[in-house]
């Protein structure tokens, strides 16, 4: 019997409180952006740089699949990035179509971002279109946000209470 205490998401899905508390103690934004991973908010997750072992082994105790992808930059320069998802398949994705390759912004690349890290498709298009229009989005709550929420958005309200609550969670820590 496993007798590590956990702390509750929602029914039926806890995760060990002791692993979550060091997250957060090392980084707050990595211990949130994991949060909304594994409630499922976001399918899976980029941190934009390398972890060492001990944060991954905390992200995979949290029950999340982690892969680590290089990629290159302008001028050759090699740079590391995260990504971590409850589903090894998002993981995957991810991998098999970036791992080695340009940083790059083009539209199908901000699409299929977009699919894996659960921005809603209406942000995601007018992104593509008219990056960072002035939204209805309170600017306190935008910035809690990893995508930049659309005019007139109809998804992203909805998801902000979710936010919320994983933040209440992670601050009562
Ligand atoms: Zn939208």
């Amino acid at each position: 019997m496993n007798c590590e205490e956990t702390v509750r998401i929602y029914d039926g899905l806890s995760i060990p409180l002791g692993t979550l508390r060091f997250l957060k103690q090392a980084d707050c934004q990595l211990a949130f952006l994991a949060m909304l991973t594994i409630s499922g908010i976001k399918p899976a997750s980029r941190w934009e740089k390398a972890l060492d072992a001990t944060l991954i082994d905390c992200l995979r105790r949290l029950g999340l699949h982690v892969s680590q992808v290089r990629r290159t930059v302008a001028n050759g320069a090699q740079v590391t990035e995260t990504l971590f998802s409850k589903s090894h398949a998002y993981v995957e994705v991810y991998v098999s179509r970036w791992d080695g390759m340009p940083l790059d912004k083009a539209p199908e690349t901000v699409q299929l971002e977009g699919f894996l890290f659960g921005y809603p498709p209406c942000c995601v298009e007018e992104y593509i279109t008219n990056p960072y229009t002035p939204n209805d989005i309170d600017p306190a709550q935008q910035a809690r946000l990893f995508h930049w929420a659309c005019k007139g958005c109809r998804i992203t309200p909805l998801l902000l209470p979710v936010y919320g609550r994983l933040e209440l969670i992670l601050e009562s820590l």
